[in-house]
């Protein structure tokens, strides 16, 4: 291991301290650097990069590139427009505070702690490291240890090209993250499940730390008849087996209108064989589960319903084909907990408030997907269900656009983060009011007598 020594932490954490205090974090300019010391380790490591997540999920290059190294755009955009993050903002005061001004200055929390999962085990690392060293924080990260190639490529990584005093990684399991959690924090940013998430939440609260939980849930995929339907199809088999299922904005199910139901399967089934040819083992572009453990959860799913699509497995590769699922009950596991994984089920409805009410009956999931032309429905589901973000008439790509904050809701999560969110999400906005000496009215002072009609009329 190259990273922090777990016996160290407590140690660590006071050098990053005392690296916090010298001031240097608050500088644009070391920040702006950083941020490109940042970039260039990746484009330098992008060949181990890709071999960790070959090792790791047999991600396919292209998929590595898309959604891992592909956080370089991140890096880029806060380099673009942190110097108009970081500016005071001039915030508008009352006629009656006429001799004041109001300022609001962002400044960094301090030493803060991310704890990564395994499944973009690289992107969801970095990404948020970017807004640690953007908003000017020294930061300890904890990358998974299921995901183990990637976790010691990130470990290197930050070993060769940063200081440990301002950010450092700790490898390890579960025993190395209660260790970290042990500690004060300014801030605790953890990717990951929502029952790890309490665990988190709770170590957090002994401190009054700050967190930020991005954690995971059912996201359900609605099908109207008013699609494309060859677009359609593409655009859900993508965002769904894409990494094999193991994406936590991946469609966990779909909701199809009975209309359509068939004709959306027969489709589906053509789209799998477009991507991923006759058998999909044999396809250099689909990846495998990440655990024996997860493999078995996931083939568990499969006596649930009826197998219309797929089905096939390979525990020695873990391998699991796209799968569809059809007459899945709302009790069976596979309805109840977050799949995962690629197998899809799909339930019909005949008039959209029974996918709605559905929607409605269970946790706030971190992701909704809509496929509908219809103004009307669009509206209708926005107004009418709640979740961590909508994407309308495609599935996934909400999560590359840096101007949307991204994040969950309810049990999907806390805070958000991407671009101007994941500056904010590591700042603290410090409220600053100034008066001035020209004037001094004694309106608000003691003694008070016959003041009172006065503060009435100013209170309306
Ligand atoms: P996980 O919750 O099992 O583990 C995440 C991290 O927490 C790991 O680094 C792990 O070492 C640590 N951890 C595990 N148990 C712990 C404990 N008891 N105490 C302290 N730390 C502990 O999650 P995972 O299996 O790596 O990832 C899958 C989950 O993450 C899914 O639910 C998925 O939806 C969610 N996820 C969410 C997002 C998002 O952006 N919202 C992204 C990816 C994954």
């Amino acid at each position: 291991m190259i990273t922090t020594e777990l016996s160290n932490v407590g140690d660590i954490i006071q050098t990053q301290r005392d690296f916090f205090k010298t001031g240097k974090t608050k500088d644009v300019n070391f920040r702006i650097e950083q941020l490109k010391n940042l970039r260039q380790a990746i484009i330098e490591h992008e060949e181990s990069i890709v071999e960790a997540l070959k090792a790791d999920l047999h991600k396919p290059t292209v998929e590595s590139y898309l959604t891992e190294i592909g956080v370089i755009k991140e890096i880029d955009y806060a380099i673009k427009y942190l110097k108009t993050w970081t500016k005071p903002k001039k915030a508008p005061v009352s006629f009656d505070f006429f001799s004041y001004s109001a300022r609001i200055y962002p400044e960094p929390l301090g030493v803060v702690l991310i704890i990564g999962p395994w499944n973009y085990p690289f992107q969801l690392m970095i990404s948020p490291l970017v807004g640690a060293i953007a908003a000017g924080n020294c930061t300890i990260i904890k990358p998974s240890e299921i995901a183990s190639h990637t976790s010691a490529v990130v470990a290197k990584i930050i070993a060769k090209h940063f200081d440990p005093a301002y950010i450092t990684a700790v490898e390890g399991g579960v025993e190395a993250s209660q260790k970290l959690l042990a500690e004060k924090f300014d801030h605790i940013f953890f990717t990951g499940g929502t029952a790890v998430g309490k665990v988190i939440m709770a170590a957090a609260a002994k401190y009054l730390t700050p967190v930020t939980l991005e954690l995971g849930g059912k996201s359900p995929c609605i099908v109207d008849t008013d699609i494309n339907l060859e677009h359609t199809v593409r655009r859900i088999t993508w965002g769904k087996f894409i990494n094999a299922g193991q994406t936590c904005i991946a469609p966990d199910y779909l909701l199809v209108n009975k209309k359509i139901k068939k004709d959306l399967i027969d489709g589906l089934e053509k789209s799998f064989k477009e991507f991923y040819g006759d058998n999909p083992a044999n396809s250099p572009d689909y990846a495998r589960i990440i655990s024996q453990k997860h493999f078995d959860r996931l083939v568990n799913f499969l006596k649930d319903g009826e197998v219309i699509i797929g089905g096939e497995n390979q525990p020695s590769e873990r391998y699991i084909a796209p799968t569809v699922i059809d007459n899945v009950s709302l009790e069976d596991s596979i309805m109840q907990e977050e799949i995962f994984g690629p197998i899809l089920p799909v339930i019909e409805y005949t008039d959209i408030g029974e996918a709605i009410a559905l929607i409605n009956s269970r946790p706030k999931p971190l992701a909704l997907y809509l496929f509908s032309q219809s103004k009307n429905l669009q509206k209708r589901v926005l107004q009418e269900t709640s979740s961590g973000g909508v994407c309308i008439n495609d599935t996934v790509m909400q999560v590359g656009v840096s101007s949307l904050p991204f994040g969950g809701v309810g049990d999907s999560g806390i805070g958000n983060y991407h671009g101007k969110a994941s500056f904010d999400t590591f700042s603290h906005y410090k409220s600053v009011l100034q008066n001035s000496f020209w004037l001094d009215l004694k309106w608000r002072y003691a003694p008070y007598e016959g003041k009172l009609p006065l503060i009435k009329k100013f209170l309306g």
